[in-house]
């Protein structure tokens, strides 16, 4: 499998003006001209959350005054009866990590008549392949592999930012309160999903205080992963942005050419893989990643909040598609599994039929 060295892709993070419309070139070269996204529903189930990393703005305390304890599931049923009218396809369950260590929320999923935010999960999956036409995607965080095995028979893919492979940033106001952002522990849960086969989502968030060298590393750290699994079926590459009120609100975020060159050596190292760029936080450059190697535009939603950038709306659906084929993409929408994964080996028996209905309708 494909690898370059830390040198090289340090080389091209640090290219200037001479090299790096030559590396746009290069990332586009082998790839795919349709440019794809899953038209989704967010489901922010709880924004408790027992990190608080320094660039976050989703997360509350139980005693904030706007603190989602929990979502009841007659709600998150509303949401997605909802979803299933526009044709949604992805079901994001998204929610901060180990809510149930606060006394509030176990309180809550007790009166929804579950001992965990990992069995609610799981039976809301459930319900959303019994009662809807949509496939549940879940990010829940850091989880033990039991957890991961549990989920893997109502999920088609499920995902985890590593954000960075930097144990450094755990020293740093952006993950000093953030156990569950302890590199080592994400990389272990990322490496489950593999060994389970659970077709994964992953990322790094850019401009958090990390440096280039510690970008290199992240990408190397998942292609290891990759090359040893095969199981990550696309990577993120999110811009920090300032928010105020943030402990990271004076950083500066990532300069346009920054987002570009890693997107570009992202895509050189990952040519087996799709690069995503969330739309919505770029929507004066979206293009630009196109040119720059991207090919995923993630999920969009014809119905919810980006709940984690809520400053942030999606751009229409339309927009988005006369800016890929603007640029000779063809625009496709595209399942939250991509196609090489489904198959026995990857996906439970339930997913595979609901896969099966799905295409059957479309
Ligand atoms: S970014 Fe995620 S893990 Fe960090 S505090 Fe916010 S919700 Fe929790």
């Amino acid at each position: 499998m494909l690898e370059l060295s830390k040198d090289k892709i340090e080389n091209y993070l640090n290219a200037d003006y001479r090299d790096i419309l030559p590396l746009m070139v290069e990332a586009n070269a082998d790839k795919d001209t349709t440019i794809t996204y899953s038209k989704n529903v967010f489901i922010p189930i709880t924004n408790i959350c027992r990190n608080e990393c320094g660039y976050c703005i989703y997360r509350r305390s139980p005693e904030s005054f706007d603190a989602t304890i929990l979502m009841k599931t007659s709600e998150v049923m509303e949401t997605l009866f909802k979803a299933d009218k526009y044709a949604c396809r992805e079901a994001l369950f998204t929610f901060g990590e180990g809510a149930d260590e606060f006394p509030e929320v176990r309180h809550a999923l007790d009166k929804e008549g579950f001992s965990s935010v990992i069995e609610y999960l799981y039976f809301l999956c459930s319900e959303t392949l019994d009662k809807t036409n949509l496939l549940p995607h879940s990010n829940p965080g850091i989880l033990k592999k039991k957890d991961l095995k549990l989920l893997k028979e109502v999920n088609a893919s499920m995902g985890l930012m590593l954000e960075n492979s930097s144990s450094r940033l755990m020293e740093t106001i952006a993950h000093s309160k953030s156990p569950g952002k302890d590199p080592k522990l994400r990389i272990k849960t990322i490496e489950d999903a593999g060994k389970l086969k659970i077709p994964f989502t992953t990322g790094l968030l850019i401009g958090i205080g990390e440096t280039v060298a510690e970008r290199a590393d992240s990408l190397l750290q998942i292609r290891k992963l990759q090359n040893k699994y095969g199981h990550i079926q696309e990577i993120i590459i999110q811009n920090f942005k300032p928010k105020p009120g943030i402990p990271l609100e004076d950083q500066v975020e990532p300069s346009l050419v920054e987002m570009i060159k890693m997107v570009a050596v992202t895509k050189l190292l990952f040519p087996d893989v799709s690069v995503q760029v969330p739309p919505n936080l770029n929507i004066k450059n979206m293009q630009m990643f196109l040119l720059a190697g991207a090919d995923d535009w993630g999920g969009v939603s014809p119905i919810s909040l980006d709940y984690v950038n809520p400053e942030a709306p999606w751009p229409e659906l339309n927009n988005l598609k006369m800016f890929t084929e603007e640029l000779g993409f063809k625009f496709q929408e595209r399942l939250p599994v991509y196609p090489k994964f489904i198959k026995e080996e990857y996906l439970s028996e339930s997913i595979l039929d609901q896969i099966n209905s799905i295409e059957n309708m479309d």
